[in-house]
């Protein structure tokens, strides 16, 4: 297992040190902020949909590197899916990091690499903050000006 583990070590390493889509997002149609308390993690998530579909995801934020690399994977599964393969993405991530789906099982891919955060609780929310921000975002996509941010705490 240790390959495999050095192996999501160096994905997430590689995340937290460039995360992809990092950056405002013109022409967003969905945002929404999230704060992790325990650890201090913020992050914003914004979205365009075009036909029902995420056609461009951006986020912003800081955070331990668990939290940004975590932010960053998801902007990258997440492009290209509608709203209701988003929400069972998240579905799917959660459920593997309460460890109700084992690494592998989950048809997560990639996203794999947060299994091994199920052994330390305290950093679990570091791992989903990002997701739970990308739902409040698709349950709250907005037209045009009324840009309303609803706040999510993972508290
Ligand atoms: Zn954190």
């Amino acid at each position: 297992m240790s390959d495999l583990d050095d192996l999501y070590r160096e994905i997430i390493v590689d995340h937290s040190k460039k995360p992809r889509n990092f950056g405002p997002l013109k022409g967003a149609t969905a945002q929404a902020e999230g704060y992790n308390p325990l650890c201090g993690d913020k992050v914003a998530v914004q979205l365009k949909f075009e036909n029902g579909v995420v056609t461009e995801v951006g986020f912003q934020g800081s955070g331990c590197a668990i939290s940004t690399a975590s932010a960053s994977l998801m902007t990258e599964s997440i492009k290209g899916k509608t709203r209701i393969e988003a929400e069972s993405l998240f579905e799917r991530f959660h459920n593997l990091l309460t460890g109700t789906v084992h690494s592998g099982e989950s048809g997560l891919g990639k996203l794999d690499v947060f299994s091994g955060v199920q052994e330390y609780p305290a950093r679990v929310k570091c791992a989903t903050l990002a997701w739970h921000t990308l739902r409040a975002a698709l349950q709250n996509t907005t037209k045009e000006s009324s840009v309303e941010t609803p706040q999510v705490s993972t508290e």
